[in-house]
């Protein structure tokens, strides 16, 4: 990360979220209410991405999508490729999810096919790491995150990547880190970035809300927030774009 980093907003929406309350939701935005040293981004799901475009450039928000396959194109019932993410306008494309390692099985391998497809077609990932709750009771996080983040090994240094340390206990728990875990986890997620030859931008995910934004945000070594229940409402979303905009470093 070379110069001055701008903190990143990155709404998650999951799958919720029907067109005529999401255009609301957009209509209700201020109009490129962000600072130079704050970014917002929006990840709705799939079926808006094309209606959201452009009503969310007009106000300044960057575009990503939750997920994406791996190849380009072809009989593949029901997935979406990097390209078609692109079309839409994305920017971003979330990987690595822990709802996804969870839920769907997605691994390493997997991941990094992802990884690749998508830097082939000029989208920043925005991998997903974090441990669970018996991991961190353990003494394990480390040990965890080392191995989320050795897909990376291989990988070029200077593809576009923002990584997001996600506690899985703290995903939609109404629990979050500390700002001393948080501190600590984000400077051992730096140096193991930088020992792989990676220097991005780390942001923190885990019930983040208005109310414990602007101390997140001001942890050092935190680069951003990835928010999931907070950015479905758009004053809520504002609000965590604001507590970023009070908190320069
Ligand atoms: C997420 O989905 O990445 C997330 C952090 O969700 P929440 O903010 O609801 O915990």
């Amino acid at each position: 990360m070379s110069g001055s980093v701008r903190c990143l907003i990155a709404g998650n929406w999951k799958m919720n979220g029907l067109l005529a309350e999401s255009l609301e939701f957009v209509r209700q935005l201020a109009d490129n209410p962000a600072p130079e040293h704050v970014e917002m981004a929006l990840m709705p799901p799939y079926t808006l991405l094309y209606s959201l475009s452009a009503p969310l450039a007009d106000k300044g928000v960057r575009l990503g999508a939750q997920s994406v396959f791996y190849e380009h194109g072809g009989a593949f019932t029901g997935s979406i490729s990097p390209e078609m993410l692109r079309d839409t306008g994305c920017h971003y494309v979330i990987l690595g999810h822990s709802e996804r390692r969870d839920i769907i099985g997605e691994g390493s391998e997997l991941i990094l096919k992802k990884l690749n497809a998508s830097w082939e077609s000029g989208l920043e990932p925005i991998l997903c790491i974090g441990e669970h709750l018996d991991e961190r009771e353990a003494g394990r996080t480390n040990e965890v995150l080392k191995d989320q983040l050795s897909v990376l090994a291989s990988v070029p240094g200077d593809r576009a990547l923002t990584v997001a340390y996600e506690p899985v206990w703290a995903i939609g728990t109404g629990k979050t880190a500390t700002t001393e875990q948080i501190t600590e986890t984000h400077a051992f997620v730096h140096a193991e970035l930088k020992r792989l030859g990676h220097d991005c931008r780390v942001l923190y995910g885990g019930s983040v809300n208005p109310a414990n934004a602007r101390d997140i945000l001001a942890c050092d070594g935190v680069n951003g927030a990835l928010v999931g229940g907070a950015s479905l409402k758009a004053d809520s979303y504002m609000a965590l774009v604001e507590a970023a905009a009070s908190v320069n470093k």
